[in-house]
């Protein structure tokens, strides 16, 4: 079938962002998105400024998603603790909620959305879809995320040597989690590894990590690792103690982090987790995603697909900075020894490196 639409694969973040212009600017489009019913996808939930600054270019009022503000970090590594205030109020947010915004505000502009629909393999110009069918169109906007979609698959090498998983688990809401993270994230530094706990918009928290593989292998299962992450350090160990018995323990595998999309093709925008992969220590992936998206839909309707080849090299000029920036701050964070020095640091300092982790700051 030939189409004449810009067609987007995947509905997350960077997906619903092209959508969200397009619709707004009546260009012809079709974003397909595998799940009929939005999930809560693994991820720290953590909304920067820079992210709501782009938010709001889209229309989406922080409000809607978590009406209290996040103000200051606290860092654990070992028996050491640091506080610092960020440099702007940020937001923490489930997947489930933020997605389903998203999305709600793209229909709400008239975007045309199928869901149920996974794309299976691209070659060129051509879309296969899991029933089959075949699509082709003028301007392919590659939303997909984390999943890679056979004949545009991010190379093996990125995962590294020793992979990264996510780890998720949700303590249920309390008094005693309100008090403890009101207006704060912590984040636990230790070996191969981190945590970020931040209290979501439904009253529960979020506890997300990511986790080198020998690191895991090492404990056994995620349950054997949050609970030696529990007996390592005591602040965690409280939270740890009060997970529901059998709670659900989310895990995704071979994160790319620190891979970068550096060279572009005519009439293919890689956004999001395609164009780049951040640390998610500096909580920017969805920052990442909703402007890549932004700016991608902005340059097709200013210069057409002809020049997304040069448009891809510019986004990536532009994560150089952030993503590098992460990694550094990544292998320090990982390597126990230095990472007990992180309490020692200014808070100026620890400012300065979440103003340099952000998209376009
Ligand atoms: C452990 C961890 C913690 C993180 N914490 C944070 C944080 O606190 N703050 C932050 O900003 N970022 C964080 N991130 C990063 C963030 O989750 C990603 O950068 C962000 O989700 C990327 O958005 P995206 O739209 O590119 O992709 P995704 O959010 O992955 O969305 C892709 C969409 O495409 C759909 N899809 C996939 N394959 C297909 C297909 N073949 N056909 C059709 N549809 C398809 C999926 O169903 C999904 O809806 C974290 C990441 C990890 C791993």
């Amino acid at each position: 079938m030939t189409d004449t639409r810009a067609l987007i694969v995947g509905g997350g973040p960077a997906g619903a962002a092209v959508a969200i212009d397009l619709a707004r600017a009546r260009v012809p489009h079709l974003l397909l998105e595998r799940s009929r019913v939005t999930g809560d996808a693994l991820c720290g939930g953590f909304l920067s400024w820079r992210t709501l600054e782009t938010l709001a270019r889209l229309g989406i009022d922080p409000d809607t998603l978590n009406p209290v503000r996040t103000t200051a970090v606290r860092i654990f590594a070992g028996d050491r603790i640091a506080r610092a205030d960020l440099p702007y109020p940020a937001v923490s947010v489930s997947r489930r909620h933020l997605d389903t915004v998203l999305l709600a505000a793209a229909a709400g502009q008239g975007a045309a959305i199928e869901r149920g629909v996974t794309v299976r393999e691209i070659e060129a110009d051509r879309l296969r879809t899991a029933d089959g069918a075949l699509l082709t169109t003028p301007a392919l906007f590659l939303a997909n995320g984390k999943a890679d979609v056979r004949g545009t698959a991010r190379p093996e090498s990125a995962r590294g040597a020793d992979p990264t998983l996510g780890i998720r688990v949700r303590v249920i809401p309390s008094p005693a989690l309100a008090k403890a993270l009101a207006g704060r994230i912590d984040l636990y530094l230790f070996d191969r590894g981190y945590a970020g706990l931040a209290l979501q918009e439904d009253g529960s928290a979020n506890l997300c990590m990511a986790v080198h593989r020998s690191r895991l292998q090492d404990a056994g299962s995620p349950a054997d690792l949050l609970a030696t992450l529990g007996r390592e350090m005591p602040a965690l160990g409280e939270w740890v103690a009060r997970l529901a018995p059998g709670a659900a323990i989310d895990a995704i595998a071979n994160v790319p982090y620190g891979w970068r999309q550096r060279t572009g093709q005519a009439g293919r925008y890689r956004l999001g987790d395609q164009a780049g992969v951040i640390p998610s220590l500096a909580g920017e992936g969805m920052g990442i995603a909703l402007a890549s998206g932004l700016a991608a839909a902005r340059a097709y309707r200013a210069d057409g697909a002809g020049n997304a080849a040069a448009w891809q090299q510019r986004l990536s000029a532009s994560l150089a900075r952030p993503i590098g920036v992460a990694g550094a701050v990544r292998r320090v964070a990982e390597s126990t020894a230095a990472a007990r020095l992180i309490p020692f640091a200014h808070p100026m300092l620890i400012r300065m490196l979440a103003r340099a982790t952000r998209i376009g700051g």
